[in-house]
């Protein structure tokens, strides 16, 4: 049996606790119930900053993680509300997620990874996910990488492609770094002026 430190490693919830984990036998999947260390406590989901706890909010909650194996894993952690004098009352930060998602980091990052590399059926069956809930993961995962890097540094060569999602009625156009695979830029849409919020007053372009 890992230790929760291995446990902690393989789930991507470091530095939090796991506490348990278990096989929920009725759903088949993978459970680790997990708290946070007290200086990770209460803080603001959307800041970050620390804030005085509201109330318990809607209680345990589950946040889908990478599978282990064939099984599907689930991170399971008290969710509460904190009141933040910027944001208001908001559902505290988990570190393993981000703000408003029920995936962890890892499970984000993995899947917006492969939407850049791989079809939609490719997507959708290896990860077990819904092709909306794709889209939804890839316009979290790049207003992360808007928050915490200029996405163009180092840019030379870039890949343009769109994806559908929604019934094909609905469509998002993704820019990926043409030499390293890296997700740049993501947007509903995929017209000439979904493309135009891309380059419009960030770089100059030279057609080759
Ligand atoms: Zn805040």
């Amino acid at each position: 049996m890992p230790s929760a430190r291995v446990w902690c490693r393989l789930l991507g919830v470091h530095p939090a606790v796991v506490e348990s984990v278990e096989l929920d036998e009725a759903e088949q999947v993978l459970v680790a119930r997990v708290r946070l260390r007290r200086r990770d406590r209460h803080r603001c989901g959307a800041c970050s900053r620390r804030c005085p706890r509201y109330d318990a909010g809607r209680g345990r909650r589950r946040w889908r993680a990478l599978d282990l194996g064939t099984v599907q894993a689930f991170v399971e952690a008290d969710a509460p509300r904190v009141q933040c004098r910027e944001h208001g009352v908001v559902v505290a930060a988990v570190p393993w997620a981000r703000h408003g998602a029920g995936h962890t980091r890892a499970f984000d990052d993995t899947v917006a990874w492969l939407a850049t590399q791989s079809s939609r059926t490719s997507v959708r069956q290896l990860m077990r996910v819904a092709w909306p809930t794709v889209g939804a993961i890839i316009t979290r995962v790049r207003a992360d990488i808007d928050a915490q890097v200029d996405r163009l540094a180092g840019l030379r060569r870039i890949g343009i492609d769109e994806i559908s999602y929604k019934k094909n009625h609905r469509y998002l156009t993704v820019v990926v770094d043409h030499d390293t695979g890296r997700l740049v830029w993501a947007a509903p849409g995929n017209d000439k002026a979904t493309l135009a919020a891309f380059f419009d007053g960030r770089c100059s372009v030279s057609m080759s």
